[in-house]
């Protein structure tokens, strides 16, 4: 532990139980001083998430519903009331319906699930730096969650590389449009994690098979590992860093051929 996040003050959405990213990055940020408040999808999730932001002394729980307008409106409304103003935000936070995370891309995308997925897993996170920076007078800084499905083809992956392409061109357009106000907004992208979200797609244990074999490391991407750099782009050690994409991926991301077998 330490105090890089001494004195900074939070939102972090995206928790849904012990697995989430959300949560190993919201360990790591607690760890190093910061204040946490946490929303939640929805009633049902409430009672898995609580213990958990209870054990690191946090109390803070305010469920929104990215889809809903007047769900977020509350939920930032509650955050003002609390703090006035906050230091950073951590958006962990996508979606896709199973039907879309297989096969073909081009046979499976409907325009209901292509709308969903847009919908949850990029226009939330524009609408999230909208409310955010509002409660950021003095500056501060943002991320969300990537992966490298948006720069390459990726086996069931589909709509939702197409929705994490937006993403990432979404924290360009908002790292522009909020770094003049001393707010940094970054992405990290991140290898294949085992979460609730992989499990949804099809094929995921392979996805996170092909990670760690074909990674420079050799190794799965280690939670420690997007949590320490969540926590590098959200304090004042990521103080110059605006609009990047960085890869935690154990140096999968670089690959374009994997090992050769011996001749
Ligand atoms: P997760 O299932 O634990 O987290 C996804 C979160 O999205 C959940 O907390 C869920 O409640 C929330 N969510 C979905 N719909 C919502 C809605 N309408 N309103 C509010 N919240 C909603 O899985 P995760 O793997 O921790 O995913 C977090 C982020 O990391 C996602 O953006 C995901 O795409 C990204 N990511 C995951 C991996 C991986 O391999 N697991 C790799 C790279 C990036």
């Amino acid at each position: 532990s330490g105090e890089l996040m001494k004195g900074k003050r939070g939102v972090v959405m995206g928790v849904a139980n012990q697995n989430s990213i959300a949560w190993g990055i919201s360990k790591q940020l607690a760890a190093q001083g910061a204040e946490i408040a946490f929303t939640y999808q929805g009633e049902s999730l409430e009672r898995r998430v609580r213990p958990l932001i209870e054990s690191i002394g946090m109390d803070t729980m305010i469920p929104a519903d990215v889809t809903d307008d007047a769900s977020m409106d509350a939920a930032f409304a509650a955050i003002k009331e609390k703090w006035g103003t906050i230091d950073f935000l951590v958006h962990s936070i996508a979606f896709a319906g199973k039907d879309e995370l297989q096969g073909s891309m081009v046979a499976n995308t409907t325009r209901e699930g292509f709308r969903r997925a847009m919908d949850i897993s990029v226009y939330s996170f524009i609408d999230c730096a909208r409310r955010g920076a509002e409660l950021m007078p003095d500056g501060g800084a943002m991320i969300c969650m990537t992966y490298l499905g948006a720069e390459r083809t990726v086996p069931s992956y589909n709509v939702m590389g197409v929705a994490k392409a937006a993403l990432e061109a979404a924290t360009r357009y908002a790292a522009r449009d909020l770094g003049a106000q001393g707010i940094r907004v970054n992405a990290i992208s991140a290898g294949a994690m085992r979460t609730l979200s992989l499990a949804g797609i099809r094929g995921g244990k392979s996805l996170m098979g092909t990670g760690r074999d074909w990674s420079l490391l050799k190794e799965d991407t280690k939670m420690e590992g997007v949590a320490g750099a969540a926590l590098y782009l959200l304090s004042d050690l990521g103080q110059s860093i605006a609009g990047e994409v960085m890869h935690v991926d154990a140096g999968f991301h670089v690959v374009g051929v994997p090992d050769l077998p011996d001749e």
